[in-house]
């Protein structure tokens, strides 16, 4: 391949670097990258990118875009609101640099695409928020050998990795071999990101993706780096292969990919969900506020700060971080409806109580989220 005086000039930096020079930006610009996730992780990842003149550039998305992520999202503007993110992604690439070849792949990544959509690129890199995908995105980089350049990010922290059993290092599996149980470990929809942090750590990334395509300096394989943003301190971590890793050790037991869901004790979604009995709706949390004779009393179990910035007129505050504490404050043979968030500190909540010899207890499906969706838009969402 020859570069043209255009990209001669565009890459000069890179040019007139010893490690990189012409031979490496030509391998750069013949590298092709799968990024997994056009979010926190994917913005600076298909930025930096797309900069510095990857050939081919895969986007796996299938999400559109929500106000709630351009405050680290960002690949896309307040313009892109309600639009595709692969596709928003794909614009704001081209007007950073119309070499490269964007591939636009709007689906969800699963156990029956997974190997398709990976094949035909060199590297992947793994900018995804959730358990099934990451474990999914490993086992498919593993049996195909590919390199899978890994990332998270949860509040002030980061981490970051390249696994590579086939460069000799062990592979996520080898570092975490079971998932959480689910529900235990909170996503940042939840627990809240620092918006500059994917920004840090997709960054790391991506300079692992620019090695991995010169074939220079020392990766992270065998290393996990960790990041704290408060504290502003890196540390790293020797991982070693496990020999007994059903996916990369010695003698696998995963030889194709399996339900990942499942893995994650997930439960697939039916078309018609079951109420739980331990369930009620926002329209009965309403009914329930609205009846003082029914004798049902709501309780938000979310913390203070979130209380400020939204909550339902009458409902008191009772965080889930102070209930073991401050439970004898309740009634235990009174009625009480609980809500959250989005209904999981509400379980939980529900679940301690009744431990506690709580016996009329509910949890509100979809918590205030729900609420204002479905009851009250003047409550904002967060
Ligand atoms: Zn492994």
């Amino acid at each position: 391949m020859q570069l043209s005086n255009d990209e001669i000039r565009r890459y000069s930096r890179h040019l007139i670097l010893p490690e990189v020079g012409l031979a490496g930006q030509k391998k750069i610009c013949s590298t092709s990258v799968l990024c997994i996730g056009a979010g926190g992780l994917g913005s600076p990842i298909a930025l930096y990118l797309a900069a510095a003149g990857i050939g081919k550039l895969g986007i796996v998305d299938f999400d559109t875009v929500d106000y709630s992520n351009l405050q680290r999202q960002i690949l896309h503007t307040d313009a892109d609101v309600g639009r595709s993110k692969a596709q928003s992604a794909k614009e704001t690439i081209a007007g950073i640099n119309p070499n490269v070849e964007v591939v636009l792949h709007d689906v969800r990544i699963s156990s029956e695409n997974a190997l398709d959509l990976i094949r035909p690129y060199d590297i992947v890199v793994d900018g995804t928020d959730n358990f099934p995908t990451r474990y999914l995105t490993n086992d498919a980089c593993v049996l195909l050998n590919k390199p899978n350049v890994y990332g998270s990010i949860f509040r002030f922290e980061g981490q970051a990795s390249v696994f590579a059993p086939h460069l000799g290092g062990p592979c996520y599996r080898c570092l975490y071999p079971e998932p959480p149980p689910p529900g235990m470990v909170p996503s940042c929809a939840e627990g809240g990101v620092l918006g500059v942090l994917p920004g840090i750590v997709g960054c790391i990334q991506t300079t692992e993706i620019l090695k991995l395509a010169l074939g220079k300096g020392s990766l992270l394989v065998g290393r996990l780096l960790l990041f704290n943003a408060l504290d502003m301190k890196f540390r790293e971590l020797k991982l070693r292969r496990d020999p007994e890793c059903p996916v990369c050790g010695e003698n696998p037991t995963i030889k194709e990919l399996i339900d990942y869901e499942m893995f994650c004790g997930i439960t697939p979604e039916q078309e018609e969900p079951a109420m739980n009995p331990d369930e009620v709706t926002v329209h009965e949390m309403k009914r329930a506020l609205d009846d003082p004779k029914l004798g049902i009393k709501v309780i938000d179990v979310r913390e203070p700060d979130e209380y400020e910035i939204a909550h339902v007129e009458g409902v008191p505050l009772l965080p889930l971080s102070q209930l073991e504490q401050r439970f004898t404050e309740l009634d235990p043979n009174q009625q009480y409806y609980i809500h959250c968030k989005m209904g999981g500190r509400s379980m939980r909540a529900l679940q301690f109580l009744r431990q506690q010899g709580f016996k009329y207890l509910k949890n509100v499906k979809g918590g205030i989220d729900a609420w204002s969706d479905e009851i009250d838009q003047g409550v904002p969402k967060y």
